[in-house]
């Protein structure tokens, strides 16, 4: 069994999106109010506040009479705010985000109902608080006869309202193959496999940044609190989302698609956070989104039966010869190709690369035996 998200637009009443805005607003305020708490105790005194100790704190503000409209929203999503935040603090100590940032009223909001505060009867979902079911539109099939243990409302920075069901389901592995496969960043093309078969980066995200770019200019010009700012700003907002969704889906073609080929995928520990830093490749690589590449490779990996290997962060790859072993002293960055010395073999330089790593994560494979699981080796 295997969770997955199904997500779906939905169109609130008035009285739905009353309540949803009172919602997301208190989501809003446990989550900051338990940032800073946290911050302050540990910058102030080097001590680490539990989620149980913030819990107690909630309550007891719902009792005082400032904060005392909390007790207007369904406890739920205010207790799963705190949840959240504690994953994004792991996020940060496992190094895979930045550290957590205050909730901001203009940014997407979203909160979170566990199965104790929705209903979910004869096709329709109602939430705690509220009269009516969500006027869903089922744009792709729910699986029949699955547990919802959650669902998540956002609203997005334009204005639509989003819900989130997260399903369990049983899912088939997928034949066994014997294609196995190294795979290289890229970055004027998306990934390099050892197939050849190079991924491009998907078409239109080119022409909707320079939309956006433009857009952007637009909103900076227009007079602050008016009514064309705010119009300017929901553009902006709607080109971002898109240029999100592109970027996605083209990730999960290309992800679901490595996995229906191959048996195994090898990936370099590449340290995605840390090369953020250098400013050159910065741009290129955040817009690649390695790291979602990953995650999704994992996770799929995991449900169809597939291996992930993830080798050492290893400098050579590029400049290591591929069929004899040969070293190579330097490799500049411009160089797309070249004659190894050792054998005469001319090589392509990402695609000697992803055969290297290719062969490091076999390694691995062959090392840990027949049932291999997918492998994390953390990077020197
Ligand atoms: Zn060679």
């Amino acid at each position: 069994m295997v969770k997955k998200a199904y997500k779906y637009r939905f169109y609130p009443t008035d009285e739905q999106a009353r309540h949803l805005a009172q919602t997301f607003g208190c989501c809003r305020f446990v989550y900051n109010y338990a940032l800073s708490t946290k911050k302050h105790a540990y910058f102030d005194h080097k001590r680490k506040i539990k989620t149980s100790e913030l819990s107690v704190a909630i309550t007891a503000l719902k009792k005082e009479e400032g904060t005392a409209w909390l007790k207007d929203v369904s406890s739920v999503p205010l207790q799963q705010s705190l949840r959240h935040l504690d994953a994004a603090y792991k996020n940060f100590f496992e190094g895979r985000a930045k550290y957590p940032t205050f909730k901001k009223k203009h940014k997407g909001q979203s909160a979170t109902y566990t199965d104790n505060a929705f209903t979910w009867r004869g096709g329709k979902l109602t939430l705690a608080k509220q009269k009516d079911p969500l006027n869903i539109v089922w744009s792709r099939p729910l699986p029949k006869d699955t547990r919802i243990s959650s669902v998540t409302i956002s609203k997005d920075p334009s204005g639509r309202y989003f819900i989130s069901l997260l399903v369990e389901e049983w899912i088939e592995p997928l034949p066994l193959t014997e294609k196995v496969v190294g795979v290289d960043l890229g970055l004027k093309s998306l990934l390099i496999p050892s197939d050849g078969k190079t991924i491009a980066n998907p078409k239109h995200l080119h022409s909707y940044e320079k939309k956006l770019a433009k857009a952007q200019r637009r909103h900076a010009k227009k007079k602050k609190g008016s009514k064309n700012r705010d119009k300017a700003r929901k553009k902006v907002a709607r080109l971002h989302a898109k240029i999100v969704n592109t970027r996605r889906d083209y990730q999960h073609k290309v992800t679901t698609r490595l996995i229906r080929e191959n048996q195994v995928i090898c990936l370099e520990d590449l340290h995605v956070a840390g090369m953020l830093k250098n400013h050159c490749l910065a741009k290129a690589i955040s817009d690649v989104g390695w790291g979602e590449i990953r995650r999704q490779l994992e996770y799929k990996a995991a449900w169809y039966g597939r291996t992930v290997v993830i080798i050492d962060r290893w400098e050579a790859t590029s400049k290591t010869c591929s069929a004899c072993g040969y070293n190579l002293d330097i490799l500049t960055l411009d160089v797309r190709e070249w004659v190894c010395p050792g054998c005469g073999v001319c090589h392509d330089r990402d695609i000697n690369a992803a055969y290297n790593i290719l062969a490091a994560g076999l390694a691995v494979v062959s090392a840990c035996g027949e049932n291999v699981r997918p492998v994390t080796s953390k990077g020197a």
